[in-house]
Parts: structure tokens; sequence; C-alpha cells
């Protein structure tokens, strides 16, 4: 991609500080870009704690995280601003009086105003915690499954005890020549039901299971070929064509780490008025946020996104002086809202 985008506002994150800051933009009449290096919104609610409930929403007496991020997503619906996900935020420099941001898709977005809604930073896969590993990262290594078929016919060990682990041990085993389960715990992270069919799986013959943790990746001609896995009671030799570590996902300030925003320790240092950073124009708001007293709470990430969007509007629309109209009395949003 080689065109700029122009916008008013460009967000990065879509967590429920991102979320939020699109349908305040809406209200006020600024236009948006989101960008999240996850291929779903929701930041931590979606990838950490979706079935928990979540208590402490005002006006909300109880909903699950996951529905609380359909929510949020169901009330910007209407002002039709673009996600863009599975995309994250690389650079941002200063363009005149505007910002330019460009993203791992190639995609540069220029705006008016930065808001920085990237919690804990991009969330990236646990990596398998082995000198050799680095080296077969794409050769044979891998932590995520895009389609299936590229294991078809092949020997797969997935490492891990969660969820997605199971889940494409259940998927593989009709695809992949072999498919062995490696977790180093004999129960596993994982939903009950998926658990069960996993377990009915192995005792069908169709998925082996090994309770162990890495010891040593091994090579055969530069291929990935196998490794030493130490189980319970000593050591064994698997092999494999493919390993799919899935350990899950950590948070990772990555190329926000460069940006000249005065990161300390993973957050961003703001005012707490604005929630502007060291650079005009440019806000951090919910957990990467840093100011006195700030609580990562999305109660506060709310807040925070009203008010940096409200300083934003004076850099989107330096000649217009904003003046402030109710939601219950502005005729303007109800018929985008209630119309779409
Ligand atoms: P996040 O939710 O972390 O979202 C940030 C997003 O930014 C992510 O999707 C990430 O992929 C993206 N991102 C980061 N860097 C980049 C980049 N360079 N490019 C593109 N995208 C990027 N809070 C409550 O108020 N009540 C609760 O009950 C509650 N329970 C919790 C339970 C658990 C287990 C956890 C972990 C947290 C809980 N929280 C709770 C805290 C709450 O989830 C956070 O405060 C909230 O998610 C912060 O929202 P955010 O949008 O700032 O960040």
């Amino acid at each position: 991609q080689d065109t700029v985008e122009r916008t008013d506002v460009a967000i990065v994150g879509a967590g429920p500080a991102g979320l939020w800051a699109m349908f305040e933009a809406g209200v006020i009449g600024l236009d948006c870009v989101t960008i999240d290096a996850l291929d779903r919104a929701g930041g931590q609610c979606t990838e950490l704690y979706p079935d928990k409930p979540i208590y402490d929403i005002p006006a909300v007496p109880r909903c699950s995280a996951q529905e609380l991020v359909d929510r949020l997503l169901e009330q910007c619906a209407p002002f039709g601003f673009p996600i863009y996900l599975g995309e994250r935020a690389e650079t941002l420099a200063r363009s005149g009086e505007r910002w330019r941001l460009t993203t791992s898709a190639g995609r540069t977005i220029d705006a008016a105003a930065v808001l920085i809604a990237a919690g804990n930073g991009a969330f990236v896969p646990q990596r398998v915690a082995l000198p050799e590993a680095e080296r077969f990262e794409g050769n044979g290594l891998h932590y995520a499954v895009r389609e299936a078929e590229r294991f078809k016919g092949r020997r797969v060990l997935i490492a891990g005890g969660g969820d997605s682990a199971l889940d494409w041990a259940l998927a593989l085993r009709g695809v992949a020549a072999h498919v062995t389960l490696l977790h180093r715990r004999v129960a596993y992270r994982a939903a009950p039901a998926t658990a069960n069919a996993v377990m009915a799986a192995h005792a069908a013959g169709q998925i082996d299971l090994v309770t162990g943790t890495l010891e040593a990746l091994h090579e055969s001609h530069g291929a990935l070929r196998g490794a030493r896995v130490k189980t319970l009671d000593g050591v064994r030799e698997l092999e494999f064509d493919d390993l799919i570590a899935l350990f899950g996902l950590v948070p990772d300030l990555g190329p926000l780490a460069n940006w000249d925003v005065d990161a300390r320790a993973g957050r961003i240092p703001v005012d707490a008025c604005r929630y502007e950073t060291a650079l005009p124009g440019v806000f951090a708001i919910g957990d990467i946020a840093l100011y006195d007293n700030k609580q990562k709470l999305i109660l506060s990430a709310f807040h925070e996104s009203s008010l940096a969007l409200r300083k934003a509007f004076a850099y989107a629309r330096p000649d217009t002086q904003r003046t402030h109209v109710h939601s219950s009395y502005d005729s303007a949003l109800k018929q985008k809202l209630e119309t779409g």
C-alpha cells in the first residue's frame, strides 16, 4: 500500500479505551481510523478474560468482558469508522502541524491528532524459551496457525495447555499425519468440553498426549526435526516436522517504545486534564497512560478517552469553537444513531 489515509484522529488500539474513543469522536463530529495489532477488537477483555463477569461499569450491574466489547462495537457502528485489525502501529512522525503514522501493513495515516490506547502494548505470542528456538521461526516453529491445510500430511507437535492449543490439536487431527499435544501439567487450562474432546480423541488413538517441557530442539538438514522433552519420569525424544507453540500472548510495547513520548516502563506520562503526552496532539489513554493516582480500570479509560477527544478537536478544527450539546438534546446525533 502506498496511499495516505487522511483523518482527524488516528487511534492506536481497539481495547475499551480505543473503542470508546471511536464513539466519542463520532459524537463530537470528528472522523477517526483505528488500528489494532490483534485480529479482533477488545484488547485485554477479549484476549485475557472474555467470559469473566465485570461488575464495575456504571449502570451495567454485570456483563461478561466479551459482552462489553460487543456492546462498544455496536455503539460505535453507526459512525462506520474503519478498524484495521492485524496491523501494528510502527512509526509516528511530525508532518507540518499534523502526524503521520505507519502500520506493519504498509498503511500511512495522516491525522490531526493521535490517541495511543495501546494498553500494555501489542500482544505477541509467548515464545519457546530455548536459545535455539529463534532460528527455527518460520522454518518448522510456528506461533499461530493461519490455515490448517499448511500442516496436511505432516507430523505436528502442539505445545500448550490452553484453549487454542487444544482446539488446534482437535482441528489438525484429521489433516496432519500425526498430532502430539505436549503440556507441562496433566490438567489443561482449556474449557472442560474442549479438554474432554481431547481426552476422547486420545482414547480413540487420534492424538498423542505427552506431559512435560521442551528441553532442546533438534535440527536435521537445516530444518526442525524433533525435540528432547523432560517428562515427569525422565526424558523423551519426540520426532516431528512442525512445532506449533501456543503458550498464550504477552504484552509488548514494541515500536511504541521508540516513539518520542517519554515511555517509562511501558507507560506514557500524560497530564491528567487532557491526557496529552509530551508531543502536541498526541494523547495516551487507558492502561498505557501514566499520571498521579492513575487506575487501570475500564471506567478510567472511558473518561480519559472522552476528555482527550475534546482536546483533539482543537487540533482537528483549529478554527471552530466547539459548543457542547448533551447527547439527549443532540438531534443530529439522534438521527445518526437511530437511523444509522
Ligand atoms: P487494552 O485492553 O490492553 O487494549 C489495548 C489494545 O492496543 C490491544 O488490543 C493491543 O493489541 C493494541 N495495541 C497495542 N500496541 C499496539 C500497536 N503498536 N499497534 C496496534 N495495536 C496495538 N477493569 C475493570 O474496570 N473492571 C474489571 O473487572 C476488570 N477485570 C480485569 C480482569 C483481568 C484478568 C484483566 C487482565 C484486566 C481487568 N481489568 C478490569 C482491566 C481492564 O481490562 C483494562 O483496564 C482495560 O482493558 C484497558 O483498556 P485499554 O483499551 O487501555 O487497553
